[in-house]
């Protein structure tokens, strides 16, 4: 399952423009963060985009990547994926959505429901503050690692 080409285009174009807006220069090195982050449905985090820049802009360095993903993720443009194992991961899908996290291996997979979006916050949740949205995260084991558990039996 991959970001639609035309869904990419969009954010990549939402994503730059932000970028320019807010100050900081469009180099080519920025340039590839925001396609990488654009097009993956697998929420990476840092590193793993990072690896990936890597192999087309060989000289590009960890700090850019992880600067130009918390500039994006402070407009709000990106975002951070809540409560999962390990290091922070990202998400250029800024549409409300819910998440399956995989409890083993990390992963993380976008869930669209309309039963989940229909869930609400509880009354008791009013006395912690106002809720905005709620998210579900499903958590469990992936189908890839229940294979390899299958596999080692
Ligand atoms: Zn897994
Ligand atoms: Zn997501």
């Amino acid at each position: 399952m991959a970001v639609p080409a035309r869904e990419v285009r969009r954010r990549v174009d939402v994503l730059s423009r932000a970028l320019r807006e807010s100050g900081l220069r469009l180099t080519h090195q920025r340039l590839e963060v925001v396609r990488e982050v654009a097009r993956s449905d697998e929420h990476p985090d840092v590193e793993t985009i990072y690896r990936a820049v890597r192999e087309r802009v060989p000289t590009i360095s960890l700090d850019t990547v992880y600067r130009t993903l918390a500039t994006l993720a402070g407009l709000g443009l990106v975002r951070r994926v809540a409560a999962t194992p390990g290091p922070t991961r990202y998400d250029a899908n800024t549409a409300h959505h819910h998440h399956f996290v995989c409890t083993r291996c990390g992963l993380i997979r976008d869930v669209d429901d309309r039963g989940l979006d229909a869930v609400r916050a509880p009354r008791s949740a009013a006395s912690l503050g106002s809720v905005e949205s709620v998210e579900v995260q499903l958590r469990g084991i992936c189908v890839d690692c229940h294979k390899k558990e299958r596999d080692h039996d």
